[in-house]
């Protein structure tokens, strides 16, 4: 393609409608359903969607919540976190990992990343246990599967939950075909549009295989109220919205479809970027087999440059995160300072998200890596 030709692709960093359209009878469908029926919360959609995801994710229960992030602050609270306690969790992730753990009055105890993988460093989470930590919390970032074994087994010393947050990694699975939210203690989805499984808003889920567990998380998400109006604990409004049940439904049947899709386009840049032989100066992600590429990051030096000449060919990209959670305004009390985990300030210097979903055409991969080489010529 000539620089003219590329010129007229646009390439969103997500395209929602490309989508709902391929998708459109059924969500109507289901929408529908849900409208006649005039149950909106919880219910059979959301008991439906409860048992497809625990198949789905081999666990036994799964808890709908109204976000990824209720999903956490609800794991969080069925152990009874609060303060005095610590949670070893990954500097790098979105915020919701660590505001579930100051929210209650809990210590987020942040450790750096491995810089091939993004994911929690192992040894430096079981390096930071103390005899106030009450869980490790790893993330699966951009949807592949954190280091588990030896997080497991550093927890299990101790006696200390693991609480996956998988809310980018929803059909993940490692090398021991374990699937994300299986491989701990509980596990927390997010379906926020832009997660692989999103729905038309806010939603999210827990799940586990521990029958008590499983109990409290059900109390917690409407007051811990059993039976109705007797509250034993106190708990919150996290329940999961039917019509977002229903969506998700829908869309859980092509999840797996999607996935394959993702991992040819992530197959696609990494053949594009080295036929352009731009290997030496942009750093892909390696595959693994579960990884379900929920983003598609690679590393650049000038990387801010690299995303305003990007955006001037219509190519969204995005930078996730800009700012490690440890060096956080809001957190600025809890002492961190530059230069305390490298790899993750490293990272956020360093990474850019490129548009990896499903519907992408090849011309408009080939449009990404066209003008990421054209960048590095002119450089
Ligand atoms: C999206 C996300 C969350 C929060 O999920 P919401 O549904 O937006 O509340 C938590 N952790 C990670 C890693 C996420 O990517």
């Amino acid at each position: 393609m000539s620089t003219a030709e590329r010129s007229a692709v646009q390439v969103p960093l997500l395209d929602l409608r490309a989508q709902y359209n391929s998708i459109r009878a059924e969500i109507d469908e289901a929408v529908a359903r849900v409208i006649e029926s005039q149950y909106f919360i919880l219910g059979p959609e959301v008991s439906a969607l409860e048992e497809e995801i625990a198949d789905y994710s081999q666990v036994q229960h799964a808890i709908g919540m109204s976000s990824g992030t209720d999903a956490l602050l609800a794991a969080l609270m069925a152990l009874d976190i609060g303060p005095g306690d610590e949670v070893v969790t990954t500097t790098y992730s979105f915020f919701a990992t660590a505001g579930v753990i100051a929210r209650l009055g809990a210590t987020p105890v942040f450790v750096d990343i491995d810089p091939v993988t993004y994911n929690i460093d192992p040894s430096a989470a079981a390096g930071a246990v103390t005899a106030h930590t009450k869980a490790i919390m790893p993330v699966h970032l951009y949807g592949r599967i954190a280091d588990m074994d030896p997080i497991l087994a550093a927890a299990r010393e101790r006696g200390i939950p693991v609480i996956e947050d998988a809310a980018q990694a929803i059909g993940a699975f490692d090398g021991q075909h374990r699937k994300a939210g299986s491989i701990g203690d509980m596990g927390c989805f997010s379906f926020f549009p832009s997660k692989n499984l999103g729905g038309f808003g806010d939603g999210g889920m827990t799940v586990t295989s521990d029958p008590d567990l499983d109990h409290r998380l059900k109390l917690l998400r409407m007051h811990g109220s059993e039976p109705k109006y007797y509250h034993s604990i106190v708990g919150g409004n996290f329940r999961l919205d039917a019509l977002q049940a229903a969506v998700l439904r829908v869309k859980l049947k092509h999840l797996d479809d999607w996935t394959a899709a993702r991992r040819r386009n992530a197959d696609r840049y990494r053949e594009l970027i080295a036929d352009a032989r731009l290997t030496d100066r942009v750093t892909v992600p390696q595959d693994e087999p579960g990884h379900i590429y929920n983003q598609f990051v690679i590393r650049v030096q000038e990387r801010d440059a690299l995303r305003e000449h990007l955006k001037a060919r219509n190519i969204g990209t995005e930078v996730y995160y800009p700012v490690p959670l440890h060096m956080q305004e809001c957190f600025a009390s809890l002492g961190y300072g530059e230069g305390d985990l490298p790899h993750a300030e490293a990272a956020a210097r360093e990474t850019l998200a490129l548009p990896i979903y499903p519907e992408l055409t090849d011309a408009q991969l080939v449009h990404v890596v066209g003008s990421i080489r054209e960048f590095q010529e002119s450089r």
